[in-house]
């Protein structure tokens, strides 16, 4: 079977005709296979959602539990015949639950990876690279000048800035989903052992993967209107990045802002941003782990979703693998 009978680019969004399914459909359709919770992938409105357990619960919190007509849960690895296309789930590395997911049919096998990463990441399974015919990757780092430093470098800064600044509340913009836990979970690693404090728009998705298993330590509500303004002094405060943009970040003392995200390797945007410390922590691939992740799949073909497509297209054809942009819209990939 030719690859692009099996899935193929369509306005709602990947879709393979034999299986009849869409895979993280932009619209509402009839049957969505979802490889992660992050808005722009798993949308609420579809007939049929299959995912993993943890992303069906993401969505549930996020969007109330009649976000689909049904569900259906797929652990890893386990196969499930779809109208006879045979799908899997495996591992992506991203945010808790995140998924790649396997089609196969007549002996082609299609992997759409989602969006992923390889740099270690105790919140959630590591990426499992899949043997394939065609790679499906995201490119939202798909540029040489896109690479991540170590994370545990980046969480130091911002340690060693509490203790040079000890009166200025650290304010650090992260995505409630994914990102805002693992930064948590890093401070931790590092042997930080003081109370964090996060915005109300993190405490659901804090408790659920703490119900998963991840150790938070000792979290509290960042709210100001019952406690001094001291009580923040040299502080670590953890909120969505829109949060720090309104009043509410105004009112702690002296606050100092930091923004963990991939886009902070450019300074023009941290400056534009106002931060003060960006802290260059991505949930994405950069170059090199884009790279060597689709010399791993083995994959004769690349398509590349979203991003900066040209140049990995570009690479790809130099190192003699055929690849292609799909162009598929409504994935914004300034959330990271
Ligand atoms: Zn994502």
């Amino acid at each position: 079977m030719r690859a692009r009978d099996l899935l193929h680019p369509r306005p709602e969004g990947l879709y393979c005709p034999p299986g009849d399914f869409f895979i993280d459909p932009v619209r509402p359709v009839a049957r969505a296979l979802i490889t992660h919770g992050h808005s722009d992938h798993a949308r609420a409105g579809h007939g049929a959602v299959l995912a993993t357990g943890q992303t069906l619960d993401i969505m549930s919190l996020r969007y109330g539990q009649d976000f689909a007509g049904s569900t259906q849960q797929a652990a890893m690895g386990e196969t499930i015949r779809l109208n006879g296309v045979d799908v899997t789930f495996h591992p992506a590395g991203h945010v808790l639950g995140s998924a790649q997911i396997c089609v196969e049919k007549d002996g082609t096998r299609i992997v759409a990876s989602g969006d992923y990463k390889r740099q270690p990441d105790s919140t959630c399974l590591p990426f499992e690279p899949i043997r394939c015919d065609v790679f499906i990757t995201e490119a939202t780092f798909g540029l040489p000048v896109f690479r991540h430093p170590s994370d545990n470098d980046e969480i130091a800064r911002l340690i060693r800035s509490t203790r040079q600044f000890p009166e200025r509340a650290h304010l650090v913009g992260a995505y409630a989903l994914g990102k805002a836990q693992r930064v948590v979970r890093l401070i931790r690693d590092a042997g930080y052992d003081r109370p964090i404090f996060i915005h109300g728009a993190l405490a659901k998705l804090c408790d659920y993967y703490r119900e998963q298993g991840v150790d938070l330590g000792d979290l509290r509500p960042a709210t100001v209107e019952d406690s001094a303004k001291g009580d923040f002094a040299g502080a670590i405060v953890v909120g969505p990045p829109a949060a720090f943009a309104d009043r509410w970040a105004r009112r702690f003392p002296d606050p100092l802002s930091c923004f963990a995200s991939g886009w902070m390797r450019i300074r023009q945007r941290a400056k534009q941003g106002g931060v003060e410390l960006p802290l260059i922590i991505s949930d994405h691939s950069d170059w090199d782990e884009l790279t060597r992740t689709i010399v791993e799949t083995g994959a004769r073909e690349i398509w590349v979703t979203h991003g900066r497509e040209e140049a990995l297209v570009r690479w790809c054809e130099l190192n003699g693998i055929a690849a292609r942009a799909l162009h598929l819209v409504g994935y914004e990939d300034e959330g990271d």
